[in-house]
């Protein structure tokens, strides 16, 4: 029961009351002890009881004052200055001074104050881990936040995860345009067949995490990674909660408690950035690409032609371009109207593409004019691209109701440094001018 608002206080009074009610009572006492009630119930008596009880009260008071204050003082000073420094480091940034192993106070009874240090110092080292989480995932969260490009930023996140969750190897996918690719991978032999795995697959269609213990009469030494895998976690990465990429962590001794906390933490920061990236990457494809053909627009062509001119001069290698345009593209859109020209066009392109290499860029020059860019090309495999594609365009054909519509192309060849020409503007002007030549010796052929 409370009297005033300090403890000791209240103690002191309470002992000096015992004192007094002891003193009241022990005369009675002795009276029922045998003791003559003359003496006994004398005021002399009871004034020597009141005062002996009211002393042992106020000893009683100062013994646990000294012995119970300085301790309770230490704490509080010390949880005080601790709070303080807190405090300070929270603006400063300069948690050196709040470490657990410096601000740990001494725990030095197994009694309620020693609990209380006890259960001080655990507050520090729940308030320290929670610390170390928050940094770890502001800096992860920051190192995103540098770049736009998925596979860098794949990369990136792909190394923090792993050394945080102490996994040996993993990959990060997405799944971009309704296509899973890999975007990072680390130590794993062929990151590509991750890609078929059932788990994967699940974890995309249910956006759950799956964890599978790889059970010991299950061979797969050095099939996935180098070494055995013990646990296979698959985590997902969702932007608006629907799972757009995923985390593919790999231990070979199994994940310990709590080890996969920071990874599940990283994933909002994660999903946003890839969104973010992916977005940016999209936005990049349609500003280079022609809407109708799907080949790079113009502007993006010559800005990619720029690049590999200077790298073949800078390299000293090839680089040969073959432009071509459709014969008479005029009758098309007069007889057939321009909506059947629009897909000549497309079909044109799409022969174009698939002769093609992957290193070569097609470009949609003009309204159907096409510019394919060739880097390490020589003549001869210019000329012979070129044939094929004359020849695949011949062949093809588009539908117009019982109509088919075929059409031909003329093509113009020059390589770089066949041609000795001093800029990308003079290789291309070379290759049209070839082209013209082309058109004036009767179309449907290529020329250089
Ligand atoms: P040539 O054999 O000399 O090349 O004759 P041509 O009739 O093809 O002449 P030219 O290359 O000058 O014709 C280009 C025509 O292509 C003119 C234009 O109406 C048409 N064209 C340009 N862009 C588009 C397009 O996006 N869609 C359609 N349907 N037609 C286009
Ligand atoms: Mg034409
Ligand atoms: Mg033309």
């Amino acid at each position: 029961m409370r009297i005033t608002k300090k403890i000791l206080t209240d103690l002191a009074i309470w002992m000096v009351m015992f004192g007094i009610l002891a003193g009241v009572v022990f005369p009675f006492f002795v009276v029922f002890m045998g003791v003559s009630e003359a003496l006994a119930l004398s005021p002399m008596f009871f004034a020597a009881t009141l005062c002996a009880g009211i002393t042992v009260g106020g000893l009683n008071y100062l013994i646990a004052h000294w012995v119970i204050r300085p301790r309770l003082r230490y704490l509080s000073q010390k949880m005080g200055d601790i709070g303080t420094q807190i405090q300070q480091a929270t603006y400063t940034g300069d948690w050196t001074s709040c470490s657990p192993e410096k601000c740990a106070v001494k725990v030095e009874s197994e009694d309620e104050i020693g609990g209380c240090a006890l259960a001080f110092n655990s507050l520090l080292d729940a308030f320290s881990e929670s610390r170390h989480v928050e940094q770890a995932v502001v800096n992860f969260t920051h190192s995103l936040s540098s770049t736009l490009n998925i596979e860098e930023l794949a990369e990136d996140a792909l190394a923090q995860i792993l050394a945080h969750t102490n996994a040996q190897a993993g990959a990060l996918v997405i799944e971009a345009s309704g296509e899973l690719e890999i975007a990072a991978a680390r130590a794993i032999k062929e990151p590509a067949t991750i890609l078929e795995s059932d788990q994967i697959r699940h974890m995309f269609r249910d956006g759950k995490e799956i964890r599978f213990t790889v059970p010991d009469d299950l061979r797969i030494d050095g099939i996935v990674a180098d070494f055995k895998p013990r646990e296979i976690c698959t985590i997902p990465v969702s932007f608006n909660d629907v799972p757009i990429a995923a985390m593919v962590l790999i231990s070979s001794t199994g994940f310990k408690r709590g080890a996969l906390r920071l990874a599940r933490l990283f994933r909002q920061g994660l999903g946003l950035a890839i969104q973010n990236a992916l977005a940016h990457r999209q936005l990049q494809r349609v500003a280079a690409l022609d809407p109708l053909s799907g080949a790079y627009n113009r502007r993006f062509g010559m800005k990619r032609l720029r690049e590999e001119y200077s790298r073949a001069v800078r390299n000293n290698s090839n680089l040969a371009l073959i432009m071509f345009d459709i014969d008479h593209f005029k009758k098309v859109n007069d007889t057939y109207g321009h909506l059947v020209g629009d897909r000549v066009i497309v079909a044109v392109c799409d022969a174009g593409q698939r002769i093609l290499r992957g290193d070569d860029v097609l470009v949609r020059y003009g309204g159907e004019e096409f510019c394919a860019i060739l880097p390490g090309a020589t003549l001869q495999n210019a000329l012979d691209i070129a044939e094929r594609i004359r020849r695949v365009v011949e062949e093809t054909s588009v539908e117009d109701g019982d109509q088919r519509i075929n059409v031909n192309i003329s093509a113009g060849v020059a390589v770089y440094p066949d041609q000795p020409t001093e800029s990308e503007v003079a290789l291309l002007d070379h290759a049209d001018k070839k082209l013209y030549v082309a058109k004036l010796e009767g179309r449907n052929q290529v020329r250089h």
